[in-house]
């Protein structure tokens, strides 16, 4: 029986530049990594950072990416569990997971926590399965009693993450919890010709190959979409014995990415 993970742990070399677009947030969560680097001038101010940041936001918008880099611009240690792990946990997995996760990064402060999909555990109470004292609701509570817990010098900052915000139990959000918000909205066309730019580095590219025009065909595509387009662009080049990647495999991965996209959401339903 292999045994699961507690949490992940490692240094993220992923920086602002390597995000496209979401300039607002990236805007917002500056100030979080310039925290973290030398809390200090922040100390000496008595300033108080947010503990806790809810990163909200369609799924593939670049919210895991974007906690990455505030502790790649920070280089602090990474922190990360994804909520949706403990449902089916037994009971007291996930707050013991919890409290090891908060205690390893404390112990290495500075340091950033990424909860991804904390809508999982984070529901309303009473509309989830189990009605009030399961799993998700002891480990919700053990993430809460941590961050109700820090101390003024232990220098953790959450980030958590949802694609489904209006589901979120109000205590989540009450002040010195998740009690900043940053929206990451789907890119505009700008930003998925920077998104295209950033994934095609290391791709070579056919002369007719236009980016712009492609941002302009991509409307309702997520950094995800973007990144999987390009992707199965060069991986239809190399099945076609071909050194570049040409506009025509660019539209054909289009199309594919499309309809794997409308395909999953028919199964869904
Ligand atoms: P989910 O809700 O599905 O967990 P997410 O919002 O956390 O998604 P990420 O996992 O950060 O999304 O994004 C997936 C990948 O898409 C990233 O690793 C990155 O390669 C690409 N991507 C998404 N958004 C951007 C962006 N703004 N700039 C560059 N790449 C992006």
């Amino acid at each position: 029986k292999s045994r699961a993970k507690r949490f992940e742990k490692g240094q993220s070399r992923v920086t602002f530049d390597d995000v496209a677009g979401l300039e607002n947030a990236k805007q917002d969560l500056c100030e979080i990594s310039d925290y973290l680097r030398d809390p200090s001038p922040y100390r000496r101010l008595g300033a108080k950072i947010p503990r806790g940041i809810l990163l909200m936001g369609p799924p593939g918008t670049g919210k895991t990416l974007l906690a990455k880099a505030v502790a790649g611009e920070a280089n602090v240690p990474f922190f990360s569990i994804s909520a949706s792990e403990f449902i089916e946990m037994f009971v007291g997995v996930g707050a013991s997971r919890v409290r090891d996760m908060f205690q390893s990064a404390k112990k290495e402060a500075p340091a950033i926590i990424f909860i991804d999909e904390i809508d999982s555990i984070g529901r309303a109470r009473g509309t989830g399965l189990g009605g009030g004292h399961d799993e998700r609701e002891q480990t919700l509570n053990q993430i809460l009693n941590e961050m109700d817990g820090f101390e003024p010098h232990e220098t953790v900052v959450v980030l958590a993450a949802t694609n489904r915000p209006d589901v979120l139990d109000a205590a989540l959000m009450r002040p010195g919890r998740f009690d900043r918000k940053v929206t990451l909205d789907l890119p505009d066309r700008p930003a998925r010709q920077a998104i295209l730019n950033i994934h095609a580095r290391g791709v070579p590219l056919a002369g007719d190959v236009d980016l712009v025009r492609l941002a302009a065909l991509t409307v309702g595509f997520s950094g995800a979409d973007l990144e999987n387009l390009i992707n199965e662009a060069a991986l239809l080049a190399g099945r076609k014995g071909k050194s570049e990647v040409d506009m025509q495999l660019m539209l054909a991965a289009r199309d594919k990415v499309v309809l794997g996209g409308l395909r999953e959401m028919l199964l869904s339903d």
